[in-house]
C-alpha cells in the first residue's frame, strides 16, 4: 500500500495527490452517512441533534463523486465520465423536483427518511447541495474529456471553486448564525458535514484541474487569481442573499440570527465583492512578480553561462597562444593582403628576425617569389590549404635554409577567410640526414658490389675449368653460386635505384629510343621462360614512333612487368600489347595469373610489398621491382596503373608521352 502510494506520488503532481486524498475522504464521508442511514446511527446523519441531516441521496452523491475523483486521479477517463455524469444527473433531477415542484420518486427511492429536523421535504437533497452535486459532476465530466483546449481545466476549476464556495458559505452561515447561507428559501438546508464534504469535492476538482493545467506548463495556472476572486464573490453572494432573506421558519434555535442591521446585506455584498477583486488582483500581482523573478533568474543563469563560456574561451586562447609561442616551428599569421600580424618565437629562431622587425611588413619576402606570387595566396583566399611546399628562405644573416611551408586560411566566425596561418618547418636537419643516408647506401652498395664482382669473376674462372677439371656436381654447385651472386647483385642495384627514386635523384639518359624494338627484344628474352612454364605468350607490338627516353631503363621496366606476369601466372597465358594511343604510347602487359585484391593493389607500388600468397612466397623476389618501374616511367613523364581481379589475372598499363616530357 505504502509502496503503491509512493510510486503514485513520484509520478503524479501535488494536484493529483490532493484530488486522490479529497476523493477518498469524500467517498468515506458519504459511506459513513449511508451506513448511518442504513443502521439508524443518527449521530452520523446529523452532526448535532436539531441541526439539518445529510440526506441519503447527498451521501450517495459523495460516494459517487469521491470515487470519480479517485478514478480521475488515476487517469481512468471512462469511469470518471460515467460517475461524474451520474452525479450530475442526480443533482439536476433533484433541482428539477424543486423547480417544477415535482416528485420523481428520488427522495425515498432507497431509504425511508426518519430524521426530520429542519426538513421541509423529507428525504430530498437540499437545493444548494443539489446544485453543488450537479456542478461537481459537470466538472468531473469536463475533466474526463480528452480535449487539449484550456477550457478542459479552466471550466472544471471554476465549477470546483463554486462548489467550495457553496460549502464555505454554508459553514460561515452555521458559524455566524445566518440560516439563509446553508438553507435556500424554505427548502431543506445543507448540513454541516455536507458543507465540509462539498469543500473536499470542490478542492479535489480544482486540484485535478491544476494537475491537468500543469501538464502543459511548469508554472501555476494563470487562472488561479480568477478562481480566488470567484470563490470570494460566490461566498459573498450567498451571504448577501442569506442576510437579505432574514430568519427562517422551521430552523433550529441555535442557528437563528437575531436582529441584523437592514443595511448589512448590501455592506456585505460591497465588501465581499471588493475583497474578491483585491484577492484576485493581489494573486495576479504575485503571479506576475514570480514570473518576472523566474525570467530574471533565467537571464541571470544565461548571463553567468555566457561569462563562463567567455572565460573558457579566453583560457583556450591563452593555451593556444602558449602552444604557438612554444612551438619549434615558425608560426606566422598574416592578414589577407599578406601583412605579418603574428610572429612566434619559433619564427624568430628560424629567421633571426625579432617580432618587432617583421610585424606590419609584407610576408612575400619570406615565401619564395615563385610560390607566393603564383598561387599560394590566391588559393588560400579561396579557402584552400596549401600543404608542405618545399622552398628555400633567406635568414636575417643571409643564410639560405630549406623549409617546408604549409599555408592555411584563417576564418572568422562566419567562415569568411580573413588571413593566413603559415607554418614553416626547418628542413636542414632532415636534408642532412637524407644526405647521410644516401651517402651510406652509396658507400655500402659500392663496397658490396666490388667484392661481388670479384666473386662472380672467380666463379666463372673455376667453372670454365681454369683451376682444373670439374666434376658434374662441382659444376652444378658453381652454377648455383653464380645464380645467387647475380641475385645479390640485382638486389644491390634495386636498392640503389629505390634510394635514388626516393631522393628524387634518379638520372636517366635521354635519347631517341625505338620502343618497338625494345619491347620485341624483351619479349624474345622472356618467351623461352614463359614457354618452359607452359604459358601461352601473345605479343602484338605496333610500329611506334621513336620516343625520347632511356632505353636500358625502359628495358628494366618491361622486363620487370613481363617477368612478374610469368612468375605470378601458374597456368594460362600472358601477353604484351603496344600501340599508339591519343595520349602517347600505351603498353599493356597482361596475364591470367593469381591477380591482386583491392587492398593489395593499393600497396602495390610501395617498397618491399609482396602479396601474401603461397605462389608469391615460393617465388623469389624483393618487392622493389614495381617501385623502380613506377619511378622510371614517371621520370619519363608517363604513368603506370593496374587493373586486377584476384584469381583472374592482372593488366598493367604503361603510358609514355610523345615526345617524352623530361
Ligand atoms: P617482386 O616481384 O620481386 O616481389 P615487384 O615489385 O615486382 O617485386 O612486385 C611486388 C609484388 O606485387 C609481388 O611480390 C606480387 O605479390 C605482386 N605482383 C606483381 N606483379 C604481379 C602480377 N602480374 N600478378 C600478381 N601479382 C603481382
Amino acid at each position: 500500500m505504502t509502496w503503491a502510494f509512493r510510486s503514485y506520488a513520484s509520478t503524479h503532481s501535488v494536484g493529483a495527490l490532493i484530488a486522490a486524498a479529497s476523493g477518498a475522504s469524500a467517498a468515506a464521508l458519504g459511506g459513513l452517512v449511508v451506513a448511518g442511514w442504513l443502521t439508524v446511527a443518527v449521530a452520523l446523519i446529523q452532526v448535532l441533534p436539531g441541526l439539518p441531516p445529510m440526506q441519503y441521496n447527498t451521501a450517495l452523491g459523495f460516494m459517487i463523486c469521491g470515487a470519480a475523483l479517485l478514478t480521475a486521479a488515476l487517469d481512468l477517463r471512462r469511469p470518471t465520465a460515467l460517475l461524474g455524469g451520474l452525479a450530475m444527473i442526480i443533482g439536476f433531477a433533484t433541482l428539477c423536483q424543486y423547480l417544477f415542484q415535482a416528485d420523481l420518486g428520488l427522495d425515498d427511492l432507497l431509504v425511508e427518511t426518519y430524521v426530520l429536523a429542519g426538513v421541509s421535504s423529507p428525504g430530498r437533497m437540499p437545493p444548494n447541495s443539489a446544485t453543488a452535486l450537479m456542478l461537481t459532476g459537470a466538472a468531473l465530466l469536463g475533466l474526463s474529456c480528452g480535449s487539449a483546449k484550456p477550457c478542459r481545466h479552466l471550466l472544471p476549476a471554476l465549477l470546483g471553486t463554486i462548489v467550495i464556495a457553496l460549502g464555505t458559505a454554508a459553514l460561515v452561515g452555521y458559524a455566524a448564525g445566518v440560516p439563509g447561507a446553508y438553507g435556500w428559501g424554505h427548502f431543506n438546508s445543507m448540513s454541516v458535514h455536507t458543507a465540509l464534504g462539498f469543500m473536499l469535492l470542490g478542492g479535489g476538482t480544482v486540484g485535478l484541474a491544476w494537475n491537468t493545467a500543469q501538464g502543459e506548463s511548469a508554472e501555476a495556472p494563470p487562472w488561479l487569481p480568477v478562481l480566488a476572486g470567484v470563490a470570494v464573490a460566490t461566498v459573498t453572494l450567498c451571504m448577501w442573499y442569506a442576510l437579505g432573506t432574514g430568519p427562517r421558519l422551521n430552523l433550529p434555535a441555535v442557528a437563528q440570527s437575531s436582529g441584523a442591521h437592514p443595511g448589512l446585506p448590501n455592506v456585505t455584498l460591497a465588501a465581499g465583492l471588493l475583497t474578491a477583486l483585491l484577492v484576485g488582483w493581489s494573486l495576479r500581482v504575485e503571479q506576475t512578480s514570480r514570473q518576472r523573478a523566474r525570467s530574471l533568474a533565467a537571464s541571470n543563469l544565461a548571463l553567468s553561462e555566457q561569462s563562463h563560456a567567455r572565460q573558457r574561451a579566453e583560457e583556450t586562447v591563452h593555451q593556444l597562444a602558449a602552444i604557438v609561442e612554444h612551438s619549434n616551428d615558425a608560426i606566422i599569421g598574416t592578414s589577407l593582403d599578406g601583412t605579418v600580424e603574428i610572429w612566434n618565437a619559433g619564427a624568430e629562431r628560424l629567421y633571426g628576425y625579432a617580432q618587432g622587425e617583421v610585424r606590419g611588413r609584407d610576408v612575400s619576402w619570406l615565401l619564395s617569389r615563385r610560390h607566393f606570387e603564383e598561387d599560394v595566396f590566391s588559393r588560400m583566399k579561396r579557402g584552400e590549404r596549401i600543404e608542405q611546399i618545399e622552398t628555400v628562405n633567406l635568414t636575417k644573416d643571409g643564410r639560405r635554409i630549406d623549409v617546408s611551408i604549409t599555408v592555411s586560411p584563417m576564418r572568422d566566425r562566419t567562415g569568411k577567410v580573413t588571413g593566413a596561418s603559415i607554418i614553416a618547418r626547418d628542413l636542414s636537419e632532415r636534408r642532412q640526414l637524407e644526405q647521410m643516408k644516401d651517402d651510406f647506401v652509396g658507400t655500402v652498395s659500392h663496397e658490396l658490389r666490388t667484392p661481388l664482382t670479384a666473386i662472380k669473376g672467380f666463379i666463372e674462372l673455376v667453372a670454365d675449368g681454369d683451376a682444373g677439371p670439374l666434376s658434374d656436381a662441382q659444376r652444378e654447385f658453381l652454377q648455383i653460386a653464380s645464380r645467387n651472386t647475380d641475385r645479390l647483385g640485382s638486389l644491390i642495384n634495386d636498392l640503389l635505384d629505390v634510394n635514388q627514386i626516393e631522393a628524387q635523384r634518379l638520372e636517366i639518359r635521354v635519347e631517341p629510343t625505338d620502343l618497338s624494338a625494345i619491347l620485341e627484344d624483351v619479349a624474345a628474352t622472356f618467351r623461352a621462360m614463359a614457354e618452359s612454364k607452359g604459358l601461352a605468350f601473345g605479343v602484338r607490338i605496333d610500329r611506334l614512333p621513336s620516343l625520347m627516353g632511356d632505353g636500358p631503363r625502359l628495358v628494366q621496366v618491361f622486363s620487370n612487368l613481363i617477368s612478374n606476369a610469368i612468375k605470378y601466372t601458374p597456368e594460362g597465358e600472358i601477353g604484351i600489347r603496344a600501340r599508339l594511343a591519343q595520349s602517347g604510347i600505351e603498353v599493356l602487359v597482361h596475364d591470367s595469373g593469381i591477380g591482386l585484391s583491392k587492398d593489395e593493389q593499393a600497396l602495390l607500388f610501395t617498397k618491399f610489398f609482396r602479396a601474401r600468397n603461397p605462389i608469391v612466397t615460393e617465388t623469389g623476389g624483393t618487392g622493389l621491382g614495381l617501385v623502380i618501374a613506377k619511378g622510371i616511367v614517371e621520370k619519363h613523364g608517363g604513368t603506370i596503373e593496374v587493373v586486377s581481379v584476384p584469381g583472374e589475372g592482372s593488366h598493367f598499363r604503361v603510358q609514355l608521352p610523345l615526345p617524352a616530357k623530361l
